[in-house]
């Protein structure tokens, strides 16, 4: 077990003054993975104002008091110290009514929601691990800790932690528990949307969110119901060999695992079934679903209450997802100039994932995006003039020729579009004899 030093200081405190410590949970639990984990929380015997006591020496912020947490500024990073508790009752599916503390590290470990997460370790005391959370890590599964119904019907989003954990670890949900996460789906609905939001961000950039998302289509439309028809839709289409619903698996998963490009692609098609034509041949077509698809694609992202930049991001990516790509550098060098380089690579990594979602004769169409990225790249790389502002060409030069005004803005970007069509050349003497021949045209 790799422990940072800081942290096993923190533990010897606490165990020098009399008290049990361990750390517990995810840092556990991607320890025993060989993973890297991101924060390491302890659980301890000590009250917490045992433990404020204990490290009255260090500043300490009551973050949870309620709750047992305090989190300790620990030569220069913050520690979060929580005392062994059981929660009470969930009137509300949420947050438990009150806690009560315990002096028995298994009965704490017994209010967690999943045996892998249900392992606490000391380097005092080796591990403590009552649930099977080991043996359960070691064949990749997911399990409730006590009876599923229960544990689901205490705190809803632990039905969406399952899904998550399940694609980012790669794991398989244990049968009764999968069984009592469609039970409870609907729970689903008592749930904050940020928490929601939260969770599905991160099942998303799971590496088997494929398997998730075709294994639990039936839940993951209780938080965006407007996928429902796409599940099990079949597109009649030359270009594809998966229903509707399947093929958006396989472009999630095939996209970076970033969340925008993860959401674009979630949500890339979710307007085709609005759009459906049928030609001669019976072959359906979906004019106009890449808009349709970002205007859902933008009441899914507000209720879920995401963040409004990654909300534009993802819309802008839809909107383009299905745009033709043309190699030439010149209309790669405008598109560099109309949308900037990192959107225009979201929209080829999009093209992309799409793309290898198809049938197989689309897969060569993977390759065009890729040069295309790589030509935006080498654009790139030469200083290029895509704004105004890369003009060899300033207004005070203009001034020359007319007083300042609009007027003078519109020949600067009549200029720029001269300059991105290869019709003159980014420099000054050119610039300024094109500049006093706009202004004596008129
Ligand atoms: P990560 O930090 O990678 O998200 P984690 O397992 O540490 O994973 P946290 O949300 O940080 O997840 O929670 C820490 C621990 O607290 C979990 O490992 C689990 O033991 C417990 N826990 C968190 N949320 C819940 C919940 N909703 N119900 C029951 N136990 C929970
Ligand atoms: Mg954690």
């Amino acid at each position: 077990m790799q422990i940072p030093y800081h942290i096993e200081e923190i533990l010897e405190r606490l165990e020098n003054s009399g008290y049990e410590a361990y750390i517990v949970g995810g840092c556990v639990r991607d320890n025993i993975m060989g993973l890297a984990p991101h924060d390491f929380d302890i659980t301890t015997s000590a009250l917490p104002c045992q433990t404020e006591q204990v490290f009255s020496d260090c500043r300490v912020i009551e973050t949870g008091i309620k709750h047992g947490t305090v989190t300790v500024l620990y030569k220069g990073t913050s520690v979060e110290i929580t005392t062994y508790r059981v929660d009470g009752t969930y009137s509300d599916s949420r947050r438990p009514d009150k806690v009560t503390f315990t002096k028995n590290i298994r009965d704490d470990l017994s209010r967690r929601d999943f045996t892998v997460n249900g392992i606490a370790y000391s380097p005092r005391r080796g591990i403590t691990d009552p649930f099977g959370g080991m043996r359960d890590i070691k064949t990749g599964i997911i399990r409730c800790i006590g009876n599923a119904d229960e544990r689901f019907s205490e705190d809803a989003l632990r039905i969406l932690r399952a899904l998550r954990f399940s694609s980012v670890l790669g794991f398989e949900i244990e049968e009764n528990t999968a069984n009592a996460v469609r039970r409870h789906k609907n729970d689903l609905d008592l749930v904050s949307r940020e928490r929601v939001f939260s969770e599905l961000t991160r099942l998303l950039c799971g590496k088997d969110v494929r398997r998730v998302l075709t294994d639990f289509s039936d839940v993951i439309a209780v938080i965006i119901p407007q996928l429902e028809t796409t599940i099990g839709y079949d597109q009649h289409s030359k270009y594809h060999n998966s229903t509707l619903y399947e093929h958006t698996a396989r472009a999630v998963e095939a996209a970076p695992a970033e969340p925008a490009l993860r959401f674009a692609m979630l949500l890339h098609d979710v307007g085709k079934p609005a759009c459906r034509s049928v030609g001669e041949d019976g072959e359906f077509h979906f004019y106009g679903h890449a808009e349709e698809s970002a205007k859902i694609a933008e009441e899914v992202l507000r209720e879920l209450k995401a963040p409004n930049t990654l909300r534009e991001r993802v819309c802008d990516i839809i909107r383009h997802h299905d745009a033709p790509v043309d190699l030439s550098k010149k209309t790669i060098r405008k598109a560099l100039s109309r949308h900037g380089f990192e959107r225009f690579c979201d929209y080829m990594y999009a093209h992309m994932a799409d793309d290898s979602a198809k049938a197989g004769f689309c897969l060569p169409r993977i390759e065009t995006a890729r040069q295309a990225v790589a030509i935006a790249e080498e654009i790139n790389a030469e200083t290029p003039c895509l704004t105004v502002k890369d003009l060899k060409i300033s207004g005070r030069d203009l001034m020359e020729f007319i007083e300042p005004s609009p007027r003078m803005g519109k020949i600067l970007s009549q200029l720029l579009s001269e300059v991105l069509e290869e019709k003159i050349a980014n420099e000054k003497k050119a610039l300024i004899k094109r500049a006093a021949e706009i202004v004596n045209s008129v």
